[in-house]
């Protein structure tokens, strides 16, 4: 069994504007890196389109028709002054959500070892009922919420080390019994969520959150996860992790101030999947979030996908 790597052209034409941070610029160096021949062995797939049923597992009917309906003919559609969709964004976006289902029915259907899904728009920041910070579907949270509902999992973790807090994904899963999600960000940062007091409704999602002072580097963030949000991973004991991988915690990152090294997005992975061996037989899906300085964006996916490889 491989690692499979999921992506779509479409996701290129989500065109944001001149000058927007989450540019198609940003898919093109990673899809550019994992041509290397180090990554020959990488089963590769194009991203089914997502349905509308799928979506609804994360978001309301409104929701989905509402953000649907909103995507131009021409032109831009501004959500909020960060979050703008081009004609091409409905595609991408159903392309971005329909990647981390297909992953999931590959990686639980036996036939991968594990995945990641290159896409965008990100979805992190897209609550139930909300289009924000970039995103236009909450695409780990539906995966999580679509390995429950459809495969039947019990318990489903999604862990993100993007520098951003993942609101939209919390938001989705605040309530949904059998659903672990754990998040290390920049404190005080966008989107001024994700306190280590929201630790989640009775009976709902286990929320870990582990907020870290911009100018945080590699020790810190090691030491939340060695400490703090890897014990309550194994202890949840999930049966699917789903990773929401953000690479702007890098010290090169224009939009955000930890001091990550691309080390530590190796070590972070591997952690993970060593708690994907012991509770569920490696299973583990990983989809592209944040990553704003192409360079380090496509050097920290590369070390990334080399680990998934390596499971
Ligand atoms: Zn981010």
């Amino acid at each position: 069994m491989t690692t499979l790597l999921l992506s779509h052209p479409a996701c290129l034409d989500h065109d944001t504007g001149d000058l927007h941070p989450e540019c198609a610029d940003r898919l093109t160096a990673i899809t550019r890196i994992l041509e290397h021949e180090d990554f020959f062995y990488l089963s590769r797939d194009e991203a089914p389109r997502a349905t509308e049923e799928q979506l609804r597992l994360g978001h309301s009917a409104a929701h989905v028709a509402r953000v649907l309906g909103a995507i131009p003919a021409e032109g831009w559609h501004e959500f909020d002054s960060d979050t703008v969709a081009s004609p091409g964004s409905g595609e991408a976006a159903l392309r971005s959500v329909g990647a981390v289902i297909a992953a999931i029915d590959e990686v639980l259907g036996g036939r991968s070892r594990n995945a990641f899904c290159a896409v965008r728009p990100p979805g992190h920041h897209a609550g139930r009922e909300t289009v924000e910070g970039f995103c236009l579907f909450s695409n780990a949270a539906i995966g999580a919420l679509y390995a429950r509902k459809v495969h039947g999992l019990e318990r489903v973790a999604v862990v993100d080390f993007d520098v951003h807090h993942g609101n939209g994904t919390q938001d989705v899963l605040w309530n949904e019994p059998g659903t672990f999600y754990a998040s290390t960000h920049q404190q005080d940062a966008y989107p001024y969520t994700g306190t280590m007091a929201e630790t989640g409704p009775e009976g709902g999602c286990v929320v870990v959150n582990v907020p870290l002072p911009a100018g945080t580097g590699s020790d810190d963030f090691r030491w939340a996860y060695s400490d703090l949000i890897l014990p309550k991973l194994r202890d949840f004991r999930p049966e699917l992790v789903i990773v929401s991988a953000g690479f702007d915690g890098h010290a090169a990152d224009p939009m955000a101030h930890l001091r990550l090294q691309v080390a530590d997005f190796d070590w972070v992975t591997r952690q993970l999947l060593d708690v994907a061996a012991e509770c569920c037989q490696r299973r583990l899906v990983s989809v592209l979030e944040g990553g704003y300085d192409t360079r380090a964006l496509a050097a920290c996916v590369a070390s990334h996908v080399r680990a998934l490889m390596d499971a």
